[in-house]
This record gives C-alpha cells, sequence and structure tokens, in this order.
C-alpha cells in the first residue's frame, strides 16, 4: 500500500487530543476502509476494539502496532470510565467493532454516552455499514426506512415487535443470523405475503448474493440448502391501494 500520508495530501488534519473517533471497519471486503480510518487507526494512541484479535489481524494487514483495550458489551460500563478518564488526560482514542459501523447492533452507545456526558469530544469517522449497503442495493425506497436491528429471540417478544414493526411506513431492515432466517422468512410469509423482500446475503463478500421477491419466493431457494453467512433482510412498504381498489387486494 502507499504511504498513507501521500494519499491523503501531505498536511492532513491532526487528531484531537480529548476525542474519542468512532471509526468503521469492513464488513467482508478489506478494501472498504477509507484513508482517514487508516490514518485515525495509526494516529491514535489507544484502540478500544470489540474483538482484539480480529482487529489485531485488520491492524496487521495495515502495517500499523497498536496497543488496544477490549471494549464488548459485557465490559462496556467499566470501560466507559477508564475511556473517559484517558480522553481527560489529552489522549485520542479509536473505537472500533468486529465489522461495519460501531454503534450499530455493535457496542458503542453506552461509551459515547459517558464520553458527552464528560462533555468531552465524539468524532465519526464513517465508512461501511451493512444496513445502508443493503438498503441502498434493493432497490426499494430510502426516503423512509426504519432500522429494526435484530429481533428478540424468545417467542413472545420477537412477534410483538414484529407486529408493531410491520405497522411502519417506509422500507423495513433487519439484521438476522443465519440460523433464525428461515424463521424469519415464514413469519413474513404468515404476516405479510404479498409484501416485496429483498435478502442480502455475504454483502462485498466472495459470495455475495441478492434475492428478490415474495417470502414464498425466497423461501422456495432454501427449500434444499441451509441458509449460511450474513444475511440483511428488508421489507418493502405496504403497497398504497389505487382509491377504487377493494381493501383486500393486497396485504
Ligand atoms: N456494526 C455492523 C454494521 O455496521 O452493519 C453490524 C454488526 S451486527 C453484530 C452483525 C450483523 O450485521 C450480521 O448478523 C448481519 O445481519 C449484518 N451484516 C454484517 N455484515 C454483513 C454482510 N457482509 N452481509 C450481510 N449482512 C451483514
Amino acid at each position: 500500500m502507499a504511504d498513507i500520508d501521500c494519499l491523503t495530501g501531505n498536511n492532513p488534519a491532526p487528531l484531537v487530543s480529548g476525542t474519542l473517533y468512532l471509526v468503521a471497519t469492513p464488513i467482508g471486503n478489506m478494501e472498504d476502509i477509507t484513508l482517514r480510518a487508516i490514518r485515525t487507526l495509526r494516529d491514535c494512541d489507544l484502540i478500544a476494539a470489540e474483538d482484539t484479535r480480529r482487529t489485531g489481524l485488520l491492524l496487521k494487514r495495515l502495517g500499523l502496532v497498536k496497543q488496544q483495550v477490549s471494549t464488548h458489551k459485557f465490559n462496556e460500563a467499566k470501560r466507559s470510565s477508564e475511556i473517559v478518564s484517558r480522553l481527560k488526560q489529552g489522549g485520542t482514542i479509536a473505537l472500533v467493532s468486529d465489522a461495519g459501523t460501531p454503534g450499530i447492533s455493535d457496542p458503542g452507545l453506552r461509551i459515547v454516552e459517558a464520553v458527552l456526558d464528560a462533555d468531552l469530544r465524539v468524532e465519526s469517522v464513517p465508512g461501511a455499514c451493512a444496513l445502508i449497503a443493503a438498503l441502498t442495493i434493493s432497490g426499494l425506497s430510502t426516503d423512509e426506512f426504519h432500522f429494526c436491528g435484530f429481533l428478540p429471540v424468545k417467542s413472545g417478544k420477537r412477534s410483538s415487535k414484529l407486529t408493531d414493526m410491520l405497522e411502519l411506513p417506509g422500507t423495513l431492515v433487519l439484521y438476522e443470523s443465519p440460523y433464525r432466517i428461515l424463521k424469519l422468512l415464514k413469519e413474513l410469509l404468515e404476516l405479510v405475503p404479498n409484501r416485496q423482500l429483498v435478502l442480502a446475503r455475504e454483502l462485498t463478500k466472495k459470495f455475495e448474493q441478492i434475492h428478490r421477491g415474495t417470502a414464498e419466493e425466497i423461501l422456495g431457494l432454501y427449500s434444499n440448502k441451509k441458509p449460511k453467512g450474513e444475511f440483511v433482510v428488508l421489507i418493502g412498504s405496504v403497497v398504497a391501494l389505487p382509491a377504487d381498489k377493494p381493501s383486500g387486494d393486497v396485504d
């Protein structure tokens, strides 16, 4: 890789002391990292990483050797105060998750809250995010969309969240694990058989696939194979009824 300073210009703005940087990392394709993200990872005093081993692989690929501290959902509260005190001493910290944008179905929010509560600075170093990648290639409306994250696993909470969600206007975007994707498609077949769905699988990776159709059509594709990989599920908005059509024609 060319020297990063040649690519960013001779005088890129230095990191600001006492700032927490939320740095997006690739969601699959390792080229999906910005020059600013690389420079921030290179120049910060400390990297707070969801999984230091995984971030270690990224740093190795970028040719960087950095101090890391693990910052995951089980120690976010404790880490927040350590991060705040380090920032108060004038440090610069980059927060990264395993993939994509920190804070999006990933740890980050509690740390951002603690840093803001302490009147310190938070900056975004934006980049890859599976929900935005999936939404923008889905062909579904982007004028209004709702990101619903992962549905609860427990059936009572799951079905009430799903039912409430389906009432929302605009495109709905969900993350789902490969173990529950068929269950979700069956739930959608039951609740919204006519809505347009898009399944975005393994975005930016070698075996990326995008399936478009109704729940029944997409389920048909998995009739004799197990879903594997990472999935974003998008649900098209309720089709507006022409004034003269009876309401039974669409869901
Ligand atoms: N912070 C990440 C982001 O910015 O998208 C999301 C992290 S969340 C723990 C992981 C979920 O995001 C996966 O289960 C999947 O639903 C979705 N995801 C992440 N990478 C993906 C990819 N390459 N293709 C499809 N979905 C992906």
